[in-house]
């Protein structure tokens, strides 16, 4: 099982997909978001350096990105394909990302783009919350926890992210469409481009996303 890339804007489901896409298939989600939060709440160099670019909404400088991905990759774990949340963003990391792939006689075997037009993006991500503890994702209206504001899986607190404030979601959906949307031309011209409507429920999109990743 080679390695895939979910592709697509802040609310998109990707986190929701590759979650149970994982589970599914029996990889590693690897989710840059979650590494730069991490790393955030321990206070390290890297939180320390990516905070100011998460909390206004912009891209963590490529450099960095790609520094994570590297030793990400290798971990023991990802020897045996592993699905990419949120990497690569811009056209610069996707080619780091072939590189680093080809030296180790690798490439990505698919790239699926999860489609949701922005006034939906807007609604998911206004009612995002996610655990303290664990990461796990939720939706006030359209995936609440049992129990008001705690995480089933673990019993966390959960939160809204600060850059899901509205004024902060509408740059990085601009910060999407300038410096991400060029990925799909990228690995359109690569044949592994894959497009897949999300604005349905959670298991209809992952029914998509298996036919398109099947289908190929
Ligand atoms: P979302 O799930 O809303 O798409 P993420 O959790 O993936 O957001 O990312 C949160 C923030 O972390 C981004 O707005 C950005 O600041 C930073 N980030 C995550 N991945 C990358 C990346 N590949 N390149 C640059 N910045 C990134
Ligand atoms: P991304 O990682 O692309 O930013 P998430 O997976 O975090 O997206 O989803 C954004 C928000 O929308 C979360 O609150 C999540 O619970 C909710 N969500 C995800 N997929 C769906 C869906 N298919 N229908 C409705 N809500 C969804
Ligand atoms: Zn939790």
């Amino acid at each position: 099982m080679p390695p895939m890339v979910l592709l697509g804007p802040p609310g998109a489901g990707k986190g929701t997909q590759g979650q149970m896409l994982a589970e599914e298939l029996g990889i590693p989600q690897i989710a840059t978001g979650d590494i730069l939060r991490a790393a955030v709440k321990a206070g390290s160099e890297l939180g320390q350096k990516a905070k100011s670019y998460m909390d206004a909404g912009d891209l963590v400088p490529d450099e960095i990105m790609v520094g994570i991905i590297r030793d990400r990759l290798q971990q023991p774990d990802a020897g045996e394909g592993y699905i990419l949340d949120g990497f690569p963003r811009t056209v610069a990391q996707a080619e780091a990302l072939d590189d680093m792939l080809a030296a180790i006689g690798q490439k990505l075997d698919h790239v699926v783009h999860i489609d949701v037009d922005n006034e939906l993006l807007v609604k998911r991500l206004s009612g995002r919350v996610i655990c303290r503890d664990c990461g796990a994702t939720y939706h006030t209206r359209f995936n609440p926890p049992a129990k008001d504001r705690v995480c089933d899986l673990c019993g966390g607190e959960l939160f809204q992210r600060e850059d899901d404030q509205e004024k902060t979601v509408r740059s990085r959906l601009a910060v999407f469409q300038e410096r991400t949307q060029p990925l799909v031309e990228y690995y359109r011209q690569q044949g592994i481009y894959r497009k897949v409507d999300g604005d349905q429920d959670p298991e209809t999109v992952r029914a998509r996303i298996l036919q398109a990743i099947e289908g190929k």
